[in-house]
């Protein structure tokens, strides 16, 4: 790969979809830096409940693109449904900018039209992001195919870079405090607004651009409208499309109801994540039962079902940045950054930084190893990954324990925690996709890509379940000491609040009980921390046991 990203060999059209989707990353990672906080400070929703919204807004993102692939394929075509899904993402941000600029004097509208927004980008999202994707991929004909790691790997860049501007920018302008600390909550508008406008901006530099560049290499154009395509754009074999018989589809949709039931009654999960869950479980099911399938086919599919099932476990985790991360760093760190007060929903941007620079070193440490005979299979690198995340929480997990009620974590920790994840995602996220497309049988591999997005999904959602496990932080201490309330005692029911502290708790988004995870009482960040320790230690070891068994069932794929 080291070579074929110095080759002069790739297509202008790269660019442009490489220009695209980092203005969509800003956009989306820009919003996502500042969503919960204005959540919880100008919609005044408890931080509990913005992590459970989180969780089901960024899991319902993944779980729309089966929508937007498949609307693609049938009907509109890529384009359309990248210049569709665009325009929806930055109306949506313009009606986030509504919200955040009329919260202060009709706060139930502000609420509305949040919701209004996080679905119109739900859907957006699931127009564009599927479709840019397998765009990238499109642009080289099959005696290229060699170059698409190293295409994916400058595209992943591209995501990254516009992740790390959009998290610059928006938090900046829209996540401000002054001197003394104070928020200014009419600030958050601005951030919207910004986020819309790079999200036309990218739309715009599509919609120009595309005819010209966005071709195969006699300059037809790619990806219109599925009735034009000719021939010569499929490769031998790809046309020929999964099809289903009634009564397995009809299983499925048995299975996808009962799952549901299974889901919200017994495990008491709310509908949007009772969704997410059951699509991905009987997709994957209706899949795997059917009866096309051969002996190496089926498992293949079952290592893809097996590694999308611990990959839900690294982005539970990893995307607590938006959302306990981010409450962490505004209410329990010292975000002095070299003299700078920076902004709390700023420091995730470590994340796309430390992609930008670290995607093509491990690419290359990757070809390095492979050239020497000693390249990791994938799982054994997802394992890798998953254990670099139970390191990176366990270390903060350390520093946040003799902290106390008051003391402040140094940023420093927070910049660590980034660095070592992006290690982690590096070893996870590219591989995934591409184990992915070298597993599944062509006729069922964008459906499988759909159940490798819903593990994503479901992870999301996971994700928004365990940040909403937050305990107190130093912030609601603080504030329950002014009111003259002792939080701690309360916490640890050694005084029994009276009605009126406990309305005036309610009142200030303090809840007066601990929260617990699967019948355990956290009391405190350690032992939040500790959740994701386990969580994914676990998941590593049990993947890294099972790899020789995943690699048998692989048959010669590496
Ligand atoms: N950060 C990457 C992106 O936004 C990967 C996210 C994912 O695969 N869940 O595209």
């Amino acid at each position: 790969m080291e070579q074929t990203i110095k080759e002069k060999g790739h297509p202008k059209g790269l660019w442009v979809l490489f220009g695209t989707e980092m203005w969509e990353r800003f956009n989306f990672y820009g919003m996502r830096a500042i969503l919960t906080l204005f959540l919880v400070n100008s919609l005044m929703m408890k931080e509990k409940d913005a992590s459970i919204v989180y969780g089901g807004f960024l899991g319902l993102c993944y779980l729309t693109p089966m929508l937007g692939g498949f609307v693609a394929d049938r009907f509109f075509g890529n384009r359309n449904c990248i210049i569709l899904g665009g325009l929806m993402m930055a109306v949506g941000q313009f009606f986030l900018f509504f919200s955040a600029s009329i919260f202060g004097t009709n706060i139930g509208l502000a609420t509305t039209l949040t919701w209004i927004a996080l679905g119109i980008i739900i859907f957006g999202n699931g127009f564009f992001k599927p479709n840019i994707s397998s765009m990238v991929g499109s642009l080289y004909p099959k005696q290229e195919k060699s170059k698409l790691d190293s295409a994916f790997t400058i595209f992943y860049m591209g995501i990254n870079l516009g992740a790390f501007l959009g998290q610059l920018i928006c938090p900046i302008i829209g996540d401000v405090k002054d001197a003394g600390g104070i928020r200014d909550i009419h600030a958050f508008k601005w951030g919207f607004l910004a986020a819309g406008i790079a999200m036309l901006i990218g739309t715009a530099v599509f919609y120009f651009l595309k005819n010209k560049y966005v071709v195969t290499p006699e300059g037809r154009p790619l990806g219109g409208l599925p009735s034009k395509n000719e021939a010569a754009d499929f490769e031998e074999g790809e046309a020929q499309k999964a099809v289903f018989s009634t009564k397995a589809l009809i299983g499925a949709c048995i299975g996808f109801v009962v799952m549901g039931i299974l889901i919200h009654f017994v495990f008491g999960q709310n509908w949007i994540y009772t969704l997410i869950y059951s699509s991905g479980i009987s997709l994957a099911g209706l899949i795997i039962s059917d009866s096309s399938l051969t002996k190496v086919e089926r498992e293949r599919i079952y290592v893809i079902y097996i590694i999308a099932f611990f990959v839900i476990f690294f982005w539970a985790a990893f995307e607590q940045a938006g959302s306990s991360l981010t409450f962490i760093a505004d209410n329990q760190t010292d975000r002095n950054f070299f003299g700078w007060n920076m902004p709390p929903s700023m420091v995730q941007i470590f994340n796309g930084l430390f992609v930008v620079a670290f995607a093509v070193p491990f690419s290359m440490l990757w070809d390095k190893l492979r050239a020497k005979g000693r390249e990791p299979i994938s799982p054994m690198k997802q394992a890798f990954g998953l254990a670099l995340i139970a390191i990176s929480y366990f270390i903060i997990a350390h520093n946040v324990k003799d902290l106390g009620n008051n003391g402040l974590l140094a940023i420093k920790w927070l910049i660590l925690l980034y660095l070592i994840q992006t290690c982690a995602e590096l070893c996870l996220s590219p591989i995934g996709l591409s184990l992915v497309g070298k597993l599944a049988p062509k006729r069922f591999s964008s459906l499988l890509y759909g159940v490798f997005f819903l593990s994503n999904a479901s992870g999301y959602a996971l994700a928004g379940t365990l940040g909403s496990i937050m305990p107190a932080t130093g912030d609601k201490f603080n504030k329950a000491k002014e009111l003259g309330i002792d939080l701690q005692a309360v916490l640890d029911k050694t005084i029994t609040p009276t009605v009126e502290q406990l309305t005036i708790l309610a009142e200030n988004q303090i809840s007066p009980t601990n929260p617990s995870f699967a019948g355990f009482e956290i009391h405190n960040l350690f032992q939040f921390f500790m959740v994701f320790v386990i969580l994914t230690g676990l998941a590593a070891i049990i993947l890294f046991l099972l790899t020789p068994v995943l690699k048998k069932l692989m048959h010669g794929v590496k």
